[in-house]
């Protein structure tokens, strides 16, 4: 039954329009329709010729077998990327007619799968860790019958329990700022940088780092807890790696606020170890550390600059560092700051 003009027409369109690669073509092999979807997709490609040649070669097999047939396709040029074709038949009464080929970029969805399995593995090894210093700390205590010794163990088995505790509550930010945008209320930024360093206070203590707080009043629309944690996050950092490089009058660590114009900002500067350049732009990833070993056993969890990243990301705003290696890291917050 041939189909009225209005009514191809409208169908063509609609298949040019469609946001999948569409490409038709006849059963003696010439190629009646590709929307431009289809040609952007293969053109976006470094390697257009292979693309090209895949995708003829599953329409002559789908044609061939009579049935769909269906390929994931891995570019690896400069910028990967997955692309998955599906070709069919197109079934008329008594013979095919043709073959239709969808294309479909995964480019996107594929790299979220391998995100949240490294992901997952990262967790599951970094709880790993202190869950097996946990069952061979009992194991000992078990076996001793020395009370010194037994208080030694137990006091060891509490810290593995705080390491992990510390884990948990920062995968438990982090999967809080990945998913819910924070609701929007006036912050006051001498209130976040205030709480932050009242939340460190027993760091500095027993460092012996001391904080030179400054600020000025300026406010920004946000989540005061959530700003909170990701200075404090920030904070931490500084004693902790100004502790590490064990210098006998070790410098304070400065954290200030002010405004720039509409920008709000806050630094936190410490004279600590320093980051190395190559690592600079890592150091926000989750799990990254430029230690290791290190910076494991410091107890760091390697989330802290992640969740204050994704809190800045949230408020509209972005985190950077600038840094020496062997002579201390400045990290800077900036958010749009309210009308005064
Ligand atoms: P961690 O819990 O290991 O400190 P973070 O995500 O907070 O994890 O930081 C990631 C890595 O960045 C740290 O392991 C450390 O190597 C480096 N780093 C962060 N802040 C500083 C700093 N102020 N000085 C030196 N190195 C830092």
């Amino acid at each position: 039954m041939a189909v009225p003009d209005s009514k191809a027409a409208s169908i063509r369109a609609a298949a040019a329009m469609a946001p999948l690669g569409i490409v038709i073509q006849s059963a003696s092999g010439e190629r009646l329709f590709e929307n431009e979807a289809a040609a952007a997709l293969t053109a976006a490609t470094a390697d257009v010729a292979v693309v090209r040649l895949r995708l003829r070669n599953l329409i002559t097999e789908a044609q061939q077998r009579n049935e769909p047939v269906e390929r994931q396709i891995e570019l690896h040029g400069p910028s990967p990327r997955t692309l998955a074709i599906q070709a069919m038949p197109l079934p008329a009464e008594d013979a095919s007619i043709g073959t239709v080929a969808f294309i479909e970029d995964l480019t996107s969805a594929s790299r979220v799968n391998s995100m949240r399995s490294d992901f997952i593995a990262n967790a599951s090894h970094e709880l790993k860790t202190p869950l097996g210093a946990m069952r061979l700390l009992a194991d000992a205590l078990l076996a001793t019958d020395r009370p010194d010794l037994s208080r030694d163990l137990v006091q060891k088995i509490q810290g593995e329990a705080e390491r992990m505790t510390r884990l948990v509550d920062d995968l438990l930010d982090l999967a809080l700022e990945e998913e819910a945008a924070p609701d929007s209320q006036p912050v006051d930024l001498c209130d976040v940088v205030g709480d932050a360093v009242a939340q460190l206070e027993l760091l500095v203590e027993t460092t012996g780092i001391s904080v030179d707080l400054s600020c000025s009043s300026t406010r920004v629309a946000g989540n005061r807890r959530r700003l909170v944690t990701a200075v404090a996050n920030l904070l931490e950092n500084a004693i902790k790696y100004t502790a590490t490089k064990g210098a006998a009058d070790p410098e304070p660590v400065a954290v200030r606020s002010w405004r720039e114009g509409k920008v709000a900002v806050i630094e936190v500067e410490d004279h600590g170890i320093g980051i190395p350049g190559h690592h600079q732009d890592r150091i926000f990833e989750r799990f990254y550390r430029v230690d290791r070993g290190r910076n494991r056993a410091s107890g760091g969890t390697g989330l802290g600059l992640s969740i204050a990243r994704h809190v800045v990301e949230n408020h509209h705003g972005k985190i950077s560092v600038e840094s020496v290696s062997g002579s201390g890291s400045t990290f800077r917050i900036e958010l749009p700051a309210l009308e005064e």
